[in-house]
């Protein structure tokens, strides 16, 4: 009976649905495994949040070299993505594969967009991309850098010449900034973050979240850009868009930059063993990874597939992400995304899947 309520462009779109089947291992969603203790704190629960997120923004400024007014709060990054995609419209243009937000809010928002597939070392084929940006005129270009779920990082230098050639807006996606190994070799640099760009380039927004380091719970994500473009896109913020809760609870944990360093570091570590791990198993290729996840792939001559493999995992009380192929040439066609967990996890998950396919091989 809503057939004919609901936009024809909504009734094309397939739900987001996020798979969960009780593991107790989880690796699917590239959280951290560490969360951190609240103390106990009052909140006035009659009253509405701040609407500007004020004491919050200035914590980030200051850690991010920005002033306040250049940083606009979302309930997440995912809510910035929709505001953007509000306030600047399409046409968008993505590399793939990449995040599947950008094309999911666009298409919710009847906004065109453009693809152009990853380099065959899934880096930007600025070629490519450039003639993209001159055929399509994108007002938006969302890179994922990392890339979610490639892991890897976009070449600097072509990620800036996108930006130089870009008549619209040029989104960094920096969600997994902080697991870059120039940024967590001395996290008192702002490692490779293109935040610093900033004042070279107008067209240029970044995005950070603290999902990907500890406050998953919160929802809180960050666009941090020049102060005209950031009262612009502020203008479609529902204005009390991030909780007291979140607000307080963020303000709380980010005193002790101690600890989440440290969580930072200890995922870095583990990553780099998962990694070796992976990459000794026979009939895996693991991709090299910047961020708290790894992409890996079952060759071609493996004969397990990869929904035996995935359900074999969840049969051992591990959750990891299966990825769509889409059919035959797809980059992720037979890959899976693992986060890197706790120690214990890791070394479950490790144990687990070399069991699987040696009892596959015998
Ligand atoms: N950008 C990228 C590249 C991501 O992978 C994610 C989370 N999966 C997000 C943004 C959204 O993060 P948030 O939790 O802040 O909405």
């Amino acid at each position: 009976m809503f057939d004919d309520l609901i936009k024809p462009n909504i009734k094309a779109m397939k739900a987001y649905t996020i798979e969960a089947p009780p593991c107790s291992i989880r690796l699917d969603a590239n959280e951290s495994p560490y969360g951190f203790p609240l103390g106990r704190f009052s909140i006035p629960t009659n009253r509405y949040p701040d609407p500007e997120a004020l004491s919050l923004r200035k914590i980030l400024a200051a850690k991010w070299g920005v002033k306040p007014e250049c940083i606009l709060h979302g309930n997440g990054s995912d809510e910035l993505i929709y505001y953007l995609l509000i306030a600047v419209g399409g046409p968008v243009l993505i590399p793939t594969p990449t995040f599947a937000m950008y094309r999911i809010i666009a298409d919710s928002l009847s906004e065109r967009t453009h693809m152009v597939p990853l380099d065959g070392q899934f880096d930007l084929d600025t070629k490519a991309m450039l003639a993209a940006i001159k055929e399509h005129n994108p007002k938006l270009i969302f890179l994922s850098r990392p890339n979610n779920p490639t892991g890897n990082s976009f070449t600097r230098e072509r990620a800036i010449e996108i930006i130089e050639h870009a008549g619209g807006l040029v989104v960094l996606d920096e969600a997994y900034q902080q697991f870059a190994t120039q940024g967590v070799s001395n996290p008192r640099r702002k490692g490779d973050s293109f935040i610093e760009l900033l004042p070279r380039y107008r067209n240029l927004l970044v995005m950070r979240t603290l999902s990907k380091i500890g406050l998953a719970a919160l929802r809180l994500g960050f666009a941090i850009g020049d102060k005209s473009l950031i009262e612009a896109i502020n203008k479609v913020r529902l204005p009390y868009n991030v909780s007291s809760l979140s607000q307080t609870a963020a303000i709380e944990i980010l005193r002790d930059e101690a600890s989440i360093d440290r969580s930072i570091q200890s995922i870095v570590t583990e990553r780099g063993r998962l990694f070796a791990e992976l990459s000794r198993l026979n009939g895996i290729e693991a991709y090299h990874s910047e961020a708290n996840f790894i992409l890996f792939k079952l060759k071609a001559d493996n004969r397990l597939t990869a929904d035996d493999l995935h359900k074999r995992l969840i049969a051992n009380d591990i959750l990891i992400k299966k990825l769509s192929g889409g059919g035959q040439n797809n980059p992720l066609d037979n890959c899976f995304r693992v986060t890197v967990g706790m120690p214990t996890e890791n070394t479950a998950f490790i144990t687990s899947i070399r069991k699987i396919i040696e009892e596959t091989h015998k």
